[in-house]
């Protein structure tokens, strides 16, 4: 991967902004994903803000370099900068040379395009660049600039942790001066949160108390959370969010209660259970616009996938994605090893491939996404 701004800075990386592939027409409905052929087109560095716990602005969680710190610059200069403009451009010439394809699966599909020649040549993806171009304007926020959690999964981090007082006032006077702004007034999508959870976060707590209809009044809603703390009781408090709640994605990480302790650790199976069952009711009444379950795939859970996607069907949840787990600073080489299950030199590498095998994973409503390649490799062997 190639540097954007000739800075190589340390980062934290969050595997949480995943994205919605239907699988048959390659569209992404809201992060403008599209795929025709050998042409690729992300639209993310044209319509994605992410915002980190020390005010750096990325694209996406898998570029790792900041476009700028909103603690120090303009938000708006910062999306029309220099670097955002050179990954844009990377994203035109096809040569996706900042992202990275290991872990970004719509990068890793850019391996065989055509390079150089600026637009595609795809009537289709033509169009819809030069829509995006030609309105290049934030269409969705992602806060993760709260790492703040009530469980400490295995596959994150190693114990539990809350951000320090001093940061949490920080961090909401950030937002306060933010959503004053009109350049986030017209941001069709919040998605909270691509980092840490947001029923435990002071920080994303006041964000929501402090959204309403007649301020947002076209705002759609995707959460991202562990679902202990979404409890009835939650989602009473949340009144005044309701009318702009779209997707609930819910990462679970296990199919059975022995697992979910081992994995999801300090998390609570049963109680996840129940708030699963009211949110299942929500999504059956139409009070959310999509349900999702979603899984990180390493040694101490992938025997686990297959029953998986039948608790998702239990719960009639709309997708059902499974990714590889990605290394964090938190792990040593060692014990990344020993997680990575798709590393072809893993001891449980074969089993891994076997399961991969079952014909569940056909299922219309599940997205393998960057494990879609073992796959394939499996049922060739
Ligand atoms: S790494 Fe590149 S292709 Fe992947 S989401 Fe980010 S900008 Fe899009």
């Amino acid at each position: 991967m190639i540097s954007v701004c000739g800075t190589q800075k340390k980062f934290f990386f969050s595997p949480t902004a995943i994205d919605i592939l239907t699988k048959k027409s390659y569209i992404f409905p809201n992060l403008n994903y599209k795929r025709r052929g050998a042409m690729v087109f992300c639209g993310r560095p044209f319509e994605n803000i992410r915002i980190e716990w020390d005010g750096s602005i990325r694209v996406c969680c898998y570029i790792k370099e900041p476009l700028g710190n909103v603690f120090q610059d303009d938000i708006e200069d910062i999306w029309n900068s220099g670097c955002a403009k050179k990954i844009r451009d990377s994203i035109l010439d096809q040569s996706y040379k900042y992202c990275d394809k290991k872990f970004c699966h719509i990068a890793a599909r850019t391996n065989n395009v055509v390079r150089g020649n600026g637009i595609p040549g795809d009537s289709e993806i033509d169009s819809d660049m030069k829509k995006t171009i030609s309105s290049c304007q934030p269409k969705r926020f992602e806060f993760a600039h709260d790492h703040s959690c009530n469980i400490y999964c295995a596959s994150c981090r190693k114990r539990i942790s809350h951000i320090p007082k001093s940061t949490v006032k920080k961090l909401i006077e950030f937002q306060e001066d933010l959503i004053k702004k009109d350049f986030i007034r017209n941001v069709e999508y919040f998605n909270i949160s691509g980092a840490g959870e947001p029923f435990a976060s002071k920080v994303y707590l006041d964000l929501m108390k402090r959204i309403n209809q007649i301020e947002f009044p076209k705002l759609k809603i995707d959460f991202l959370t562990n679902g202990l703390l979404l409890t009835p009781r939650m989602w009473k408090n949340l009144e005044k969010l309701h009318y702009a709640v779209n997707v609930i994605n819910i990462s679970i990480d296990a199919a059975a209660e022995s697992t979910y302790k081992k994995v999801r650790r300090g998390g609570d199976f049963k109680r996840l259970q129940k708030n699963l069952e009211h949110l299942s009711q929500l999504r059956t009444n139409n009070k959310c616009k999509g349900l999702g379950f979603r899984y990180v795939v390493y040694s101490e859970n992938f025997h686990e996938m297959v029953e998986f996607v039948k608790l998702g069907q239990r719960f009639n949840c709309d997708w059902i994605y499974f990714q590889l787990i990605v290394k964090f600073s938190a792990f040593t080489d060692n014990e990344y090893r020993r997680l990575a299950v798709h590393n072809k030199n893993h001891p449980a590498h074969k089993d891994f491939l076997k399961i991969l095998r079952d014909p569940i994973f056909n299922e219309k409503n599940v997205f393998l996404q960057n494990i879609n390649p073992f796959r394939e490799k499996s049922l060739k062997s």
